[in-house]
């Protein structure tokens, strides 16, 4: 099976996590696979955000924004508790922390910066749990943009209070009554809207999947977490680099920001995904929304509903640039379960003081499994990303209380 694929040495390939090839290719993935006008709207958003990512200006306005609305930087907190009782030293990345808690604010913050400068003055989003979604409204607010967001019937049902927020923050929730009325669905319909929006509206994607160049976009504007974890890495630890770098893979965005920050050195990436949900680690070669990745597909290559207790984790693929991770051995994807989650979130809870979203608690549960059969060497130096905090998913909490 491939999520038992051995360790190979960490290689540092040059131009690993840089720039896409020609037409966003990250090796045989990614593309642009989309109707005429979305291929021309995509051109324009590359077009602007290469130019906006060479400016300066645009640079330093982002980082503002990202320091006096969204909280950053994050700390670095020694996990010191369970680290001891691990036998390896474990330090967590606290993008929890942010302003709406967890990391989407990133990546949201930079295409609502983008899409200003594009002129534009609507945000159109999807969302699965409702963080995307919410994070969306909070950038549309602060810098006075309208705010569309596609949500799943079900989702809907199942995520009220992120509904209620968005609501408050003045988006517009619109429910999506095909296939199976979640993630997958919204995305679907976020794209046909925007194929009829796309003069006045951005088209905000919440992680780095979809058509070039969102996947390696949103990487870049992930890679705060990556760049502010390695100087507080410098500053902590004698070798300077963690032995093992971990973050939990949805789509992929927070661990690609936080790989971003390690590719060149000899830290050990490793993405984990819900047992329901692993596209890197079981995923097949297939098109969706605009981009060739590794999607779980059935026997005639329909894809596939994932299924997690995490709704954030509940996509049915993984971006492209992780399934070419996977395929040159720079990085390693595993899975986890839904127990082992939900026990690795009460363990973190009681030991560190930290409630974690049940997304982050994939990439902890994995560490805790590692730690006790030897596939993380006692003393190992192991940096994680803690993704988002939990208060989203206490009602799953409460059941095992
Ligand atoms: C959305 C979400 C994820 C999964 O998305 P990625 O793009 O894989 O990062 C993980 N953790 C939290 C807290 C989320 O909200």
């Amino acid at each position: 099976m491939r999520n038992v694929l051995p360790w190979r040495e960490p290689v540092q390939l040059d131009g690993t996590m840089g720039e896409p090839l020609a037409r966003g290719r990250f090796g045989e993935y990614g593309g642009r696979y989309a109707p005429e006008s979305l291929v021309e709207a995509c051109r324009e958003v590359d077009e602007a955000f290469r130019e906006a990512w060479a400016d300066p200006g645009f640079r330093g306005a982002l980082a503002r924004l990202l320091a006096v609305h969204a909280g950053r930087p994050t700390p670095l907190t020694p996990a010191l508790r369970l680290s001891q009782a691990l036998g390896v030293r474990l330090y967590l990345k606290r993008e929890d922390l942010t302003h709406t808690g967890s990391h989407k604010i990133n990546n949201v913050l930079g295409q609502a910066l983008l899409a200003t400068r594009m002129g534009r003055r609507r945000l159109i989003a999807e969302t699965g749990a409702g963080q995307h979604g919410v994070a969306t409204a909070t950038a549309a607010a602060l810098l006075g943009l309208e705010a569309t967001v596609f949500m799943g019937e079900r989702d809907i049902e199942r995520q009220a209070l992120n509904v209620f927020r968005m609501r408050m923050l003045g988006a517009e929730v619109v429910p999506v009554t095909s296939g199976s009325r979640t993630l997958k669905d919204a995305t679907s319909e976020a794209m046909r809207h925007w194929v009829g929006a796309t003069g006045d509206s951005h088209y905000c994607i919440g992680s780095v999947v979809g058509p070039d160049p969102y996947p390696w976009m949103v990487r870049e504007f992930q890679r705060v977490i990556g760049e502010e974890a390695r100087a507080q890495c410098a500053a902590e630890l004698r070798a300077g680099v963690p032995d093992h770098v971990v973050a939990c893979v949805g789509g992929g965005s927070n661990a690609a920001g936080t790989f971003a920050g390690f590719a060149d050195t000899q830290a050990r990436l490793v993405g984990v995904e819900a047992e329901g949900g692993a596209g890197a680690a079981r995923g097949r070669l297939g098109v969706l929304h605009g981009c060739r990745s590794l999607f779980l597909q059935d026997g005639d290559g329909q894809i596939t509903e994932a299924h997690s207790v995490a709704a954030g984790l509940d996509y049915p693929g993984v971006g492209p640039e992780h399934a070419h991770l996977r395929d040159l051995g720079r990085a390693r994807y595993v899975t986890v379960t839904d127990e082992e989650a939900l026990a690795a979130a009460v363990r973190l809870a009681r030991t560190e003081g930290i409630v974690p979203a049940l997304e982050s608690a994939h990439a902890l549960a994995w560490v805790i499994r590692a730690a006790g059969d030897g596939d993380l060497p006692a003393g190992s130096t192991v940096l994680m990303t803690l993704s988002g905090r939990g208060d989203k998913d206490v009602s799953t909490f409460k059941e095992l209380l």
